[in-house]
């Protein structure tokens, strides 16, 4: 059998040790730590934020920015609906309801036509968000300036969920300094890793001062345990920080390696009837975290479950894209703006679309066993319908 081709598996620099080493010698393994807050303020000047707060993850990261923006039971959040779930589920966890909104089709992120509709009916019952989720989807940023410019007009801040578009930019800006607060995850999968752990960043440092207050049991100045508010336990550890910090310098390398990998797959794939790969919109530079591409069926006769399940064979892990969340029996009762009367943007890439294998350490004859892989399938269909 050939050895198993992940997704995205964690990709280490060789540098980790000495930070783990150092927190070792000198017994700093608690949480919090000279390399929590190198780690901060590197993410911060990476991300052109003011600071940073790291955290356990960031799925925390979204949750504590919901709750510095006082969101509870009863408020309505705006999210994109093509997303990891962990974009919206700190909107429940605050008692909060989400609405969900379409993508466009030239980004697969929020679509700002629907993101207006929404805005509109919300402001005629008097009764909008108090937040817009919007989410850069496997690297590549939403369309920023459009999306901001509404929320700005009905008054609503954004959260940048850029858990997975780190080292991306949007107009030569980095990914996550978009919102009120950007949002990081450096869960094993992303483009850096601390094998778990996430970061909100923002130019309000009050805001963050009171982030780290909520992550750490919010725990009021006394000299015995005093709390009068609700707290969460957030933070990082000091030896997780570490590894952050020699991934962080290599992030640059890591973009530039899923981009390599992403541009040989469209080269090899792209021309094929059928195929169209995620484009990138024009003054944005996605890192490509996945390369995902859309199959037109009635073009290839083969489904993306023939591709994904001949792939699985060859021991090559490949997924659909993820599924929208209006369309999750979790969120069966949210309210859903599609990009227009005709068209489920998010549900037609659900249904199209696959994540290739991306890791930046995925070989050259790992690619060619993808792209060998797809090639035969995409062929037995045409050869079995007489078009070869
Ligand atoms: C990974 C991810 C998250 C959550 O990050 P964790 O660190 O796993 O909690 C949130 N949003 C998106 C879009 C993600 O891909």
């Amino acid at each position: 059998m050939n050895s198993r081709i992940y997704l995205s598996p964690p990709h280490m620099s060789g540098n980790e040790h000495q930070y783990i080493n150092e927190a070792f010698r000198t017994n700093w393994v608690a949480p919090l730590g000279p390399n929590v807050d190198e780690f901060e303020q590197q993410t911060a000047a990476a991300a052109g934020a003011k600071g940073a707060v790291a955290l356990s993850s960031g799925t925390a990261a979204i949750h504590l920015a919901l709750a510095l923006l006082d969101i509870s039971t009863g408020d309505k959040v705006f999210c994109s609906t093509l997303t990891f779930v962990a974009s919206a589920n700190p909107i429940l966890y605050q008692g909060a309801e989400p609405v969900f909104i379409d993508s466009e089709p030239q980004t697969w992120n929020m679509s700002p036509q629907a993101l207006q509709l929404a805005m509109e009916e919300a402001a005629l019952k008097g009764r909008l968000p108090k937040a817009v989720i919007i989410v850069n989807l496997y690297g590549q940023s939403a369309k920023m300036d459009e999306l901001a410019a509404i929320c700005d007009r009905f008054g609503v801040p954004i959260i940048e969920d850029a858990a997975e578009s780190f080292g991306s930019t949007y107009k030569g800006k980095p990914s996550g300094s978009f919102g009120k607060f950007g949002v990081f995850s450096f869960n094993g999968n992303k483009i850096i890793t601390t094998s778990g752990g996430g970061m909100i960043v923002s130019n309000d440092l009050e805001a963050l001062e009171r982030a780290r207050f909520l992550a750490t049991q919010s725990r009021d100045q006394a000299t015995h345990y005093q709390h009068s508010q609700l707290g969460y336990n957030y933070r990082m550890s000091n030896l997780l920080a570490g590894v952050g910090i020699a991934q962080l310098q290599v992030l640059e390398l890591r973009v530039a390696a899923r981009r390599k990998i992403f541009s040989r797959y469209k080269k090899e794939l792209g021309h094929i009837p059928g195929l169209t790969f995620m484009p990138e919109l024009p003054q944005t530079k996605t890192n490509r975290w996945l390369s995902t591409l859309t199959i037109n069926e009635e073009v290839t006769r083969v489904s993306v479950k023939d591709i994904l399940s001949s792939l699985s064979e060859q021991n090559i892990e490949a997924r659909q894209v993820w599924k929208p969340l209006h369309l999750q029996p979790l969120f069966k009762d949210a309210a859903y703006y599609r990009h227009n009367q005709d068209e489920d943007i998010a549900e037609e890439l659900f249904n199209t679309g696959i994540c290739l294998p991306s890791g930046s350490n995925l070989s050259e004859d790992d690619q060619t066993r993808v792209i060998t892989q797809i090639k035969d399938v995409l062929q037995g269909a045409a050869v079995k319908r007489g078009a070869l």
